[in-house]
């Protein structure tokens, strides 16, 4: 299975529909995020140890999280979990590429728990010369305050409820994509204190710890 065979099934499926996230899963060809014994079945639509207790998520995931995010070009996004850096890949392909959208450049800023996951994703993330990624170690429940607001923000990690924290840094207007134990949550801020809330059920994903 290539890569081209991995988005045919995926759009297939209709877990992916926009053309800005068809390009980025183009552009960043998973093989360069698992581990190397993974290698010749990189693009299975199914998640792959990375070693500490975290998992390269399933690409069938990915993409229903991108498309429910709707990131968009010049935005400031907030991630939980970097892992393997993937989805961090496709995040500042997305929002950072000129020619995908205003011609503006965005910025990732990726907070992962476990400082050897940091490690491997930044390796990762060296096979490209993004100049709109920011990666920290460190709890991702707390958010980054210094960096706030975020127009965006990701956690591939499920909580048990949504942080205090995100939702004071999420600007209005911007949108949380959130796994809520076995469900996939879509927050939007309409208002300081007014969110809408929409849940999405059926889906497995790594606690936050
Ligand atoms: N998107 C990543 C998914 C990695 S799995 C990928 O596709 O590679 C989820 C990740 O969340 C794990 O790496 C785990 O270590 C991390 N994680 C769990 N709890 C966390 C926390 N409180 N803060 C930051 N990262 C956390």
């Amino acid at each position: 299975m290539t890569n081209q065979d991995l988005i045919e099934k995926l759009i297939s499926e209709k877990s992916l529909l926009s053309p800005k996230i068809i390009d980025a899963f183009k552009a960043i060809p998973r093989e360069d995020f698992v581990l190397p014994e993974d290698q010749g079945k990189a693009y299975e639509d199914r998640p792959f140890s990375i070693g500490y207790g975290a998992t390269i998520s399933q690409p069938t995931t990915v993409a229903i999280m991108l498309e429910e995010l709707q990131p968009e070009a010049g935005q400031k996004i907030l991630e939980i979990g970097t892992g393997s850096g993937y989805l961090t890949a496709l995040l500042a392909k997305i929002i950072g590429d000129p020619s995908t959208g205003s011609g503006q450049v965005g910025q990732v800023f990726s907070i992962e728990y476990i400082p050897e996951l940091k490690n491997l994703a930044e390796s990762n993330l060296k096979k490209y010369d993004f100049k709109n990624v920011e990666l920290f170690v460190g709890d991702g429940k707390a958010g980054l305050k210094d960096f706030s607001p975020f127009d965006r923000i990701i956690s591939s990690a499920s909580a048990i409820e949504i942080p205090e924290s995100w939702k004071r840094q999420l600007a209005i207007g911007g949108r949380i994509v959130v796994p809520v134990q076995e469900n996939l949550v879509v927050l939007d801020k309409a208002s300081k204190n007014r969110f809408k809330e929409k849940i999405n059920t059926g889906f497995l994903f790594v606690p936050l710890k």
